[in-house]
């Protein structure tokens, strides 16, 4: 899976002069950066009483390359802005997803917490070779149809989730802590989720970006559990 950062302005001093305008008007801007520990303290003052607004003032834009079951769920999330590669327009290529040898693979506990414990060596092999049979299987179909004439709005039918697709996210940072309090998985959380781990594979390289990018911001996140303000 790829996660790029493609374009941004997002910092923690976004969100400072967005907040302090409310007590400085138009002079915020000039106050932005002269008392970093004044300004660590703001921005947890915001998190923690959860104002969210003045973490809205960023952007970021990441392109993305996952399997289309991880897209399903990415695009619950309605305040990002999406553009999706198409199956209309193109040609779609035969790049499918198998999961790594590290990944869990069998399923016990209640729906919502469930707990993923390692599969044998036979599990592992079994699901490579049924996914990497069906997938062949799959785009062969689509191609003879594709070769016979029909259009690929059509053919694509036959395609499974388990095929990549790209697209660029782009979304603030208060959409950002939404989406990783739902799609990671942490010690830290005040509410515990349980993701699935290939959308929290995507959201843990995001985070690594954006804590990058808003290290105060991020930090006043962890620290106040990880709930989005
Ligand atoms: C572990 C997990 C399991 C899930 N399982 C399922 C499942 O089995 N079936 C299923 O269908 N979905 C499932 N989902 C998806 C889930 O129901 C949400 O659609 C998804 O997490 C997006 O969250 P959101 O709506 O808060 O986010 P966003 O759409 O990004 O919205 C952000 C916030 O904006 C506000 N908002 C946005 N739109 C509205 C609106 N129309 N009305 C009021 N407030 C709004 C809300 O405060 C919301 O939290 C699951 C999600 C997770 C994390």
């Amino acid at each position: 899976m790829t996660v790029e950062l493609v374009k941004h302005s997002a910092s923690d001093t976004d969100v400072l002069w967005a907040a302090r305008v409310s007590t400085a008007g138009e002079q915020s801007l000039e106050e932005v950066g002269t008392d970093p520990e004044r300004s660590a303290g703001l921005i947890n003052y915001l998190m923690r009483d959860r104002h969210g607004s003045p973490f809205e003032h960023t952007s970021m834009t990441f392109f993305v390359s996952a399997p289309i079951f991880v897209f399903r769920e990415f695009h619950r999330h309605r305040v990002w802005s999406y553009n999706e590669e198409s199956g209309r327009y193109r040609e779609l290529q035969p790049v499918f997803y198998i999961p790594g040898a590290g990944r869990r693979l069998v399923q016990e506990g209640k729906p919502g917490r469930y707990v993923f414990t390692e599969g044998t060596p036979e599990q592992h092999r079994l699901v490579e070779q049924t996914m990497a049979e069906s997938y062949r299987h799959s785009y062969a179909a689509y191609q003879e149809m594709l070769e016979a004439g029909i259009a690929r709005e059509v053919a694509r039918a036959v395609l499974p989730v388990g095929l990549f697709s790209s697209m660029y996210a782009t979304c603030n940072a208060r959409a950002l802590m939404h989406f990783l309090s739902l799609r990671t998985k942490s010690e830290d959380a005040a509410v515990p989720s349980f993701p699935q781990r290939e959308i929290e594979m995507v959201a843990e390289r995001m985070e690594v970006v954006w804590a990058e990018l808003m290290p105060l911001t991020h930090a006043a996140f962890v620290a106040n559990g990880r709930v989005a303000p």
